[in-house]
């Protein structure tokens, strides 16, 4: 039987997050003070020290902010997956998630390269946004 790969808690602060993924929705804060998006969830807005905020629906459309390739297995559940590239796509109107970058050879992975967000499931609880070179 093959290695489950780890999973994070589907609740907690995130848990608006991970319920929109698994409606292959993409969530993240805004401030409801100054309308500042943000990501990961935070209690308090480092533009206006507001404590009120609303998760929003956003496009998923963004750009390879930094990113790098993975050789090594760290985790027997990757075995199979190496080389594979985790990134931090800059989505439009500025949050960051690190996340896998898919649907092409690592090799050709560029700073600023346009990605769109989709979503891997990977338990009956949990699907993981991925980022995927856009057209
Ligand atoms: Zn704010």
């Amino acid at each position: 039987m093959a290695t489950p790969k780890p999973l994070p808690g589907a609740g907690g602060p995130l848990a608006p997050f991970f319920a929109a993924a698994k409606r292959r929705e993409l969530v993240v804060q805004r401030c409801d003070g100054c309308g500042a998006l943000r990501f990961p969830a935070r209690e308090l807005c480092s533009e206006c020290l507001s404590r009120e905020s609303s998760w929003v629906l956003v496009s998923g459309r963004g750009r390879v902010l930094s990113f790098y390739v993975m050789h090594q297995v760290y985790h027997p559940a990757f075995a199979g997956e190496v080389p594979c590239a985790v990134g931090v796509v800059e989505l439009e109107g500025g949050p960051r998630l690190t996340t896998s970058v898919v649907g092409c050879p690592p090799s050709e992975i560029r700073v600023d390269m346009p990605v769109g967000v989709d979503f891997e499931d990977r338990s009956e609880e949990i699907a993981l946004p991925v980022f995927r070179p856009a057209g």
